[in-house]
């Protein structure tokens, strides 16, 4: 490398990865629609992205967990669990109704005609899982089939199982038998692997930069400004009603009230994550960062994030159970018969069940919508009123999910003593790529 490349190179690499990737988004969205259709053809590097970073979830989630066995018994193993789905599932509830209490506010959807709705396609109704086939999902028939379909849970569930049926055998065993020796040398392997991960995930970040803006592209290309224009209401009332909810919730009730720090040191704490989820929209596909993150920058125990994160990906979703419910409010106005009261508290039901069950990929909750709809009789063909611009909403919908994952995560280490508030950002420090050696980076 010339002296200028190398030295353009290493001011770039200076800047912390979460500024280029925002620059990227924006840069994206404008090169989409200035250059329209051709800027389609980005699409691809957007989707290798996505895949790298889909690439790494099994195995973190695995090598994590396992890991959180060998430092937490059993017994402290159910008590983070129980802390953990009782505040997701709170959370989510908080949401909703902050959702539906700001729709019911602004009224979205007043004015907009539902012929226009009618016109477009009909979106296909589909079963969402029951509480009981997601409850038996927990369970996999088979680990190797869960892991090489992405189901999570059951994915979390082996690696619990295996973890601490690693711990019960090494208790058991004679210290220095080739039983104890075998474990300790898998407890070993499966850390030297959940470092590698990690590693790699800051790699994948790197290449984030042109992923994030060929999303972004790609996106702007395909629908233009009219995406943006025609909604405007239904994108103001779950954009205050996200703020409100990251502000309140998670900034002032969790992390300063409860975990006693400031929100600032948590914001900068999640914000790799935050700005992935914006761009990828989806919790899953982030969860190698959400992890990161709590791992690195907010010091959590791996025993409690390990858990956590994934479980919060799959099951705790705050701003889609907020976004179904604004989602119902805008189309009952758009069809001219208000909610009741009764059918809006059957919509917070359905919506934190439908939550529970709706997998954290990009557009899951346009399925859901139509469960929750269901339920309180509205027409499914006005979702299609809002499919054009749910890209949009979808990015804030995941933002909003990972960062309620990342704040009840923190606070149930808060609360498991799990927590190490004198590194990271609470000691003034990010970890970030260009605080790797460039030996381990691949940097020249
Ligand atoms: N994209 C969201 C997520 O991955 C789910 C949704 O609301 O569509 O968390």
């Amino acid at each position: 490398m010339s002296n200028t490349i190398r030295e353009t190179w290493q001011r770039y690499r200076s800047v912390p990865i979460v500024y280029r990737i925002a620059a990227a988004f924006v840069l994206g969205s404008v090169v989409g629609l200035v250059v329209g259709e051709p800027a389609t053809n980005l699409q691809p590097l957007g989707d290798l992205f996505v895949r790298l970073l889909k690439m790494v979830i099994v195995p973190i989630v695995v090598f994590t967990l396992v890991m959180a066995a060998r430092t937490l018994a059993p017994k402290d193993l159910g008590k983070v669990g129980g802390q953990v789905v009782l505040l997701y599932i709170f959370t989510t509830m908080v949401a909703i109704a902050i959702g539906l209490g700001v729709s019911n506010l602004i009224d979205p959807g007043t004015g907009l005609l539902l012929e226009d709705a009618m016109k477009k396609q009909a979106v296909e109704s589909k079963q969402s899982p029951g509480l009981t086939q997601v409850l038996l999902g927990i369970v996999p028939e088979n680990p190797f089939s869960a892991m090489a379909e992405g189901k999570i849970l059951g994915v979390i569930f082996f690696a619990l199982a295996f973890g601490i049926g690693l711990t019960v055998v090494r208790d058991e065993a004679e210290e220095g038998s080739a039983v104890y020796n075998g474990v300790q040398t898998t407890f070993d392997i499966v850390e030297a692997g959940a470092e590698v991960m990690f590693k790699i995930v800051w790699g994948v970040m790197e290449f984030g930069v042109i992923g994030v803006f060929a999303l972004m592209a790609a996106l702007f290309a395909k629908t233009g400004p009219e995406a943006i224009l025609s909604l405007v209401k239904l994108f103001a009332t779950l954009a205050i009603a996200i703020t409100l909810q990251i502000t309140l919730v998670y900034l002032l009730v969790i992390v300063k009230g409860l975990v006693g720090r400031s929100p600032i040191d948590f914001l900068r704490g999640g914000r790799e994550a935050m700005v992935t989820a914006l761009s990828i929209r989806s919790s899953s596909g982030t969860l190698p960062v959400t992890m990161s993150n709590a791992d690195e920058n907010l010091g959590v125990d791996e025993g409690v994030y390990s858990f956590s994160l994934p479980l919060g990906a799959t099951i705790n979703m705050d701003g889609t159970a907020m976004y179904l419910g604004i989602a119902a409010i805008f189309t009952a106005n758009v069809v001219g018969e208000p909610l009741t009261i009764t059918q809006q508290v059957s919509v917070l039901v359905t919506a934190l069940i439908a939550s529970i069950g709706t997998a954290g990929v990009p557009g899951a909750s346009i399925v859901m919508m139509t469960v929750v709809f269901t339920q309180v009789g509205l027409p499914i063909q006005a979702i299609a009123l809002v499919i054009g611009i749910d890209p949009l909403l979808d990015r804030m919908r995941t933002m909003n999910n990972v960062t309620g994952d990342l704040a009840v995560t923190t606070l149930v280490a808060k609360w498991n003593d799990a927590i190490d508030f004198t590194t990271g950002v609470w000691a003034g420090e990010t970890e970030s790529l260009r605080d790797i050696p460039s030996s381990t980076t691949g940097d020249d």
